[in-house]
C-alpha cells in the first residue's frame, strides 16, 4: 500500500510564463506524467500576464487532453470578489465563496461556455484559492460538473452529492501511504524550482498516476469520520503554520 501522487498545475492560461513552462512540458512529456491542467477560461488577473499571449492556446490544451491529460475549469476570471475561505481554511479569498448561486452558476457557465467554443469539456472543478462554498457545488452539478480537485483527506471521497479528488500539497513529500495531489504553480516559479521538480518526478515516477488512473481503480466512497478527522488535523495545521508564517512576516 504505497501513496499515490497526482500532479497539478494551476493558472494555465495565453499568457502565462510560457519559458518555463515550455521546459516544463518537455519534463512531463519525457516522462509520461499526465497531469491536471487547471485552465482559466478568461483570465483578468493581471499577475498572469506575464508572455504575450500564444494564438494556439486551446489547440495545445486539446492536444493535452488527447494524450490523457486532465483538463479542470480554474474558475473564470481568477479575480477575487469576496474574502470568504468557503469550505476549507486557507486563504481568505475567493472568486466564488460567499456569492449567490445564481450568480455563481452564470459565472461558471460563462466559463465552461468558452471551453465549449474551443471544443473541449473540463473534467474536474480547480477553485481559485482553494475557496468555494455549497452553492458551487450547487451549480457545478447543475452545469454537469461533478468532479472537484480540492478537500483535505488522504483517499477519494463523496461528500455534498459531489465526488472530491483531494489536494492537500504544494510540493512532493514522501507519505506512507493514500492519494495526495501536488499543486504547482510554475508562474511564479524561483531558479530552481523546476529543477527541483525534475528531481521528485525521478524519485516518485512509479508512484505518480493520473486522474484517469484514479478514476478506473478507486470505489470514492461517502465521508465518514476517518476523513473528517483528517481534515480536521490538517486544518488546525495549516492554520498553525499560516499563523506563524504571517507572525514571522509582520
Ligand atoms: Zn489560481
Amino acid at each position: 500500500m504505497t501513496a499515490k501522487y497526482l500532479i497539478r498545475f494551476d493558472d494555465i492560461c495565453p499568457t502565462m510564463n510560457w519559458d518555463i513552462w515550455n521546459e516544463l512540458e518537455a519534463v512531463l512529456i519525457e516522462n509520461e506524467i499526465k497531469p491536471i491542467i487547471a485552465v482559466i477560461p478568461d483570465n483578468k488577473d493581471k499577475s498572469f500576464f506575464i508572455n504575450e499571449p500564444v494564438s494556439d492556446f486551446w489547440a495545445r490544451l486539446k492536444k493535452w487532453q488527447e494524450n490523457g491529460w486532465t483538463i479542470g475549469l480554474h474558475g473564470h476570471h481568477h479575480q477575487y470578489v469576496t474574502q470568504d475561505r468557503g469550505l476549507l481554511c486557507l486563504k481568505k479569498q475567493s472568486e466564488f465563496a460567499g456569492i449567490d448561486e445564481e450568480t455563481q452558476y452564470h459565472k461558471l457557465q460563462s466559463g465552461l461556455n468558452i471551453f465549449k467554443e474551443n471544443n473541449l469539456t473540463p473534467e474536474i472543478w480547480v477553485a481559485p484559492s482553494n475557496s468555494f462554498d455549497l452553492q458551487t457545488i450547487k451549480a457545478l452539478k447543475r452545469l454537469g460538473l461533478n468532479l472537484i480537485s480540492d478537500g483535505f483527506s488522504f483517499r477519494p471521497f463523496r461528500h455534498h452529492d459531489m465526488n472530491w479528488i483531494p489536494h492537500q500539497v504544494w510540493r512532493f513529500r514522501p507519505f506512507p501511504f493514500g492519494l495526495w495531489t501536488v499543486c504547482y504553480h510554475h508562474n511564479t516559479w524561483k531558479p530552481g524550482d523546476l529543477e527541483q521538480l525534475i528531481k521528485d518526478i525521478k524519485k516518485y515516477r512509479h508512484q505518480i498516476i493520473s486522474l484517469q488512473d484514479v478514476l478506473n481503480h478507486s470505489e470514492i466512497k461517502e465521508r465518514n469520520y476517518m476523513d473528517v478527522m483528517f481534515h480536521y488535523t490538517y486544518c488546525g495545521a495549516m492554520q498553525v503554520k499560516m499563523w506563524l508564517n504571517s507572525s514571522l512576516n509582520s
